[in-house]
Order: C-alpha cells, then sequence, then structure tokens
C-alpha cells in the first residue's frame, strides 16, 4: 500500500462453462465479493451468451477490496498481481474478462499490459479482455452497450404492446437505481434519446425523487465535481434522500435495477408501483419476489436477456482484435441491435408456445440451447 504496509487481496476467477471456448465475464472489485456470487454469476454468463447467441462459454472474476478507499497506484498494483495471479487461466482463446462493478477501462488496459509481458509473441494479445480504452484496441460503442441494449429491448417491448399501459416511451417516467456506468448510461439515453421524464435515481449513499424529472448528465457532473466530497448524487438540488425501500417503490412507468443483486425483495416486489422492470443489474430480484411480480401486472424485462449488450459489444471489440481492425461504430450498433432484438423474439415467442412467464421463458431459451450444444458435441470418450 501507499503507506509501506502490505496487505493480502483475495480475488477468485470463475469458468462455469467451456462449451464455447473462450469463457467471458467480468471483474468485479467490492467488499460484497465471494465465491458463491461469482459462481452465480459466471453461470449467469453462460445463460446470457446462449441467450444472445454468442460463441462464448461463461466465467466471472472478482477481488474482495474497496475500489473507493484505494489509491490509483494501489489499484494498479493490485490489479497487475490479480492478473499475474490468473495468468494461467485467461487468454484470447481461453477466457476473457471484461469490466462489472468498480472496474471500467483503466483496470482493462493495466490487465491487457500485464498479460502481455508474459506473453511478449503472442498474436492478437489485446482480445485477451474487453472494454479496453480505444488506443489498446477498445470499441467505442462499449461503455453504453449494456444500457444501449437494454434500452433497445425496452423500445422493442414498448413497440410491440407488450406493457400494460405504457403506449410510448415519450414523458414515461422512470426509476434507477445504481448511478455508474450502466446505471448512469441508461438514464442519459432514456432521457436524450427517448424523452423519458427520470423521477428517480439512486446510488450506494441513498436515492434522490424529483417528480419534474432531472436531467441524468447534470446529476452525474454534480456527483464527479471534484467539490462533492461526497463522490454521491445525494444532496442533488436539495432533493431530500431516500432509503431503499422508499425509493424503488415510488410509482413509476419504467423501473430500472442497475445497481447490484438482489435488491428487489418480496417486500419491495409486493409495494412495487411500476409497469415494467428492465433487469440491467445482474440477480437484482429474489426468488420470493420473482413469484410476487408474476402474480402482478408488471412486465419484467430478465437480467440474463436485458443486460447482454455488454457482452454482445464485447464480442464486437474481440473479433476487431483478432482481426486487427477497428469496427465502425454504426457497424457496432448495427449488431448490438440486431441480436438484442432477435434474442427478445425468441424470447417472446417461447414465452407464448410454453405458456410461462419471460423469467422462466429466457432461461428454457438458454437451457435449451446449451442442451442442443452438449448433444451436437456429445460425450467424450
Ligand atoms: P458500477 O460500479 O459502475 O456502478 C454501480 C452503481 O451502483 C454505483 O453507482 C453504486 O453507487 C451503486 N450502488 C451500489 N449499491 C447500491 C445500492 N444498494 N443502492 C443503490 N445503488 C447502489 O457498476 P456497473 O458496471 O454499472 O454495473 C451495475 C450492474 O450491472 C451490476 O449488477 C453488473 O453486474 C451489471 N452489469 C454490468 C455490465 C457492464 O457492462 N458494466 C454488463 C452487464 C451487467
Amino acid at each position: 500500500m501507499n503507506d509501506g504496509t502490505l496487505k493480502i487481496f483475495v480475488g477468485y476467477r470463475v469458468q462455469h462453462s467451456k462449451l464455447y471456448e473462450p469463457t467471458k465475464g467480468g471483474i468485479r472489485y467490492s467488499p460484497d465479493v465471494d465465491l458463491s456470487v461469482i459462481t452465480a454469476l459466471a453461470m449467469e454468463m453462460t445463460l446470457k451468451c446462449r441467450v444472445a447467441d454468442l460463441p462464448f462459454g461463461g466465467a466471472k472474476g472478482g477481488v474482495i477490496c474497496n475500489p473507493r478507499e484505494m489509491s490509483p497506484d494501489e489499484l494498479e498494483r493490485m490489479t497487475r498481481r490479480y492478473t499475474f495471479e490468473i495468468s494461467s487461466m485467461i487468454g484470447p482463446d481461453s477466457d476473457v474478462p471484461a469490466p462489472d462493478i468498480g472496474t471500467g477501462p483503466k483496470e482493462m488496459g493495466i490487465m491487457f499490459d500485464t498479460y502481455k509481458m508474459f506473453n511478449q509473441r503472442a498474436p492478437y494479445a489485446n482480445a485477451v479482455v474487453t472494454g479496453k480504452p480505444l488506443t489498446l484496441g477498445g470499441c467505442s460503442a462499449r461503455l453504453e452497450a449494456t444500457a444501449q441494449g437494454g434500452v433497445c429491448i425496452l423500445d422493442e417491448a414498448v413497440k410491440q404492446g407488450h406493457i400494460s399501459g405504457l403506449t410510448s416511451l415519450k414523458d414515461a417516467t422512470v426509476i434507477v437505481q445504481g448511478f455508474g456506468n450502466v446505471g448512469f448510461h441508461t438514464a442519459n439515453i432514456l432521457h436524450k434519446d427517448y424523452g423519458c421524464r427520470i423521477i428517480g435515481i439512486s446510488d450506494s449513499k441513498g436515492g434522490i425523487y424529483n417528480p419534474k424529472g432531472s436531467n441524468p448528465s447534470d446529476v452525474h457532473n454534480y456527483k464527479t465535481d471534484e467539490k462533492n466530497e461526497k463522490e454521491s448524487i445525494v444532496g442533488y438540488e436539495g432533493l431530500d434522500t431516500l432509503a431503499t425501500d422508499e425509493f424503488l417503490t415510488k410509482e413509476c412507468d419504467i423501473l430500472v435495477p442497475a445497481a447490484k443483486e438482489t435488491q428487489i425483495i418480496g417486500s419491495i416486489a409486493a409495494d412495487l408501483k411500476t409497469k415494467v422492470i428492465l433487469e440491467l443489474a445482474n440477480g437484482p430480484t429474489t426468488n420470493l419476489a420473482d413469484k410476487i411480480l408474476s402474480e402482478k401486472d408488471v412486465y419484467l424485462i430478465p437480467d440474463i436477456l436485458a443486460n447482454a449488450g455488454g457482452v454482445t459489444v464485447s464480442y464486437c471489440e474481440w473479433l476487431q482484435n483478432k482481426e486487427g481492425t477497428q469496427w465502425k461504430i454504426d457497424a457496432v450498433n448495427s449488431l448490438l441491435r440486431e441480436k438484442m432484438t432477435t434474442a427478445y423474439g425468441d424470447l417472446v415467442s417461447t414465452v407464448k408456445s410454453h405458456d410461462v412467464t419471460t423469467r422462466e421463458g429466457a432461461y428454457m431459451l438458454a437451457i435449451s440451447r446449451a442442451m442442443q450444444v452438449v448433444k451436437d458435441r456429445g460425450i467424450f470418450p
């Protein structure tokens, strides 16, 4: 550490399914990281890649740490050591990490550089991670990709009349939980490109609610202003701070959990007053809440479909690195739209033909596709 002390961090990398290789999944830096969470998230990646029909297996990684309390130097040293520890697992054709909670382009750049130091002659070595800075072969659409993909599905659901009582995104009221990469970009796209009213935004310190709507870009500037020591949205325009249960249960048209898992628990689900939930976080809804929601008139866009935009654009980045080219942003966005709308169409057909919930439909779609791969490959020896 910067003060000269030595600190041991515990980290994980889990590969869930190698039916397809490379395996793919983000790296999380958070005090909440543990092996069971990372394992569950690795399985979600397997299912997500099957729903989005991408040739990847599922993986996930993480380090138990609080990046907000660490200096850039400390974070860099920890990232390099973590990359070294998992270097026998990762590689452009074996396992490709990406950003998740607490990590972003900077960490991906450091991971690539560390990998490269030990693999000087490896071809297309920058394909070892996605979500890199543009100078290292990153993809310009990656930062907003998860948000963009989720909004694309929400837009389809509205256009196809699947959300009871919501016929247009214009003026629709939105509550977004989590204001990091995914939450900020989702709020911003919905506000800027679709004319939605962002009435609620929260981060780890609390939620703010403004029935007239806030401009996400202004809230982001407030949060990241050097003078804002809390580095939080709390206090924006003197709005009251709401706790999670009060915040999530405010009336709105669209609720976007974009923070972390198990946020919509049973008691909150019973009180929700939204028409649709766009699950951009991984696993934000508990099983009990899921049951309650299926009995209410709430349309659920499940995580393994809703947030597949990130891994879809990561696929473009990985391909362009292997080809040594740079995809044009229009080509990336068009592949993203095509993959997301096709996956949504497949989900809708599954839900109709089996008369199941959207959550059940998404799992059925993913697992039946994975089963087909097992059947087609057969069992060795
Ligand atoms: P991030 O670290 O950039 O942001 C997380 C945000 O959630 C922060 O604003 C944090 O303050 C907030 N938060 C944490 N605990 C909270 C709580 N209890 N209540 C309200 N807000 C809280 O992370 P991210 O990359 O935006 O990821 C968010 C979610 O989306 C995670 O579940 C992640 O697994 C999922 N996801 C991310 C990507 C991606 O491309 N980054 C892709 C797919 C899924």
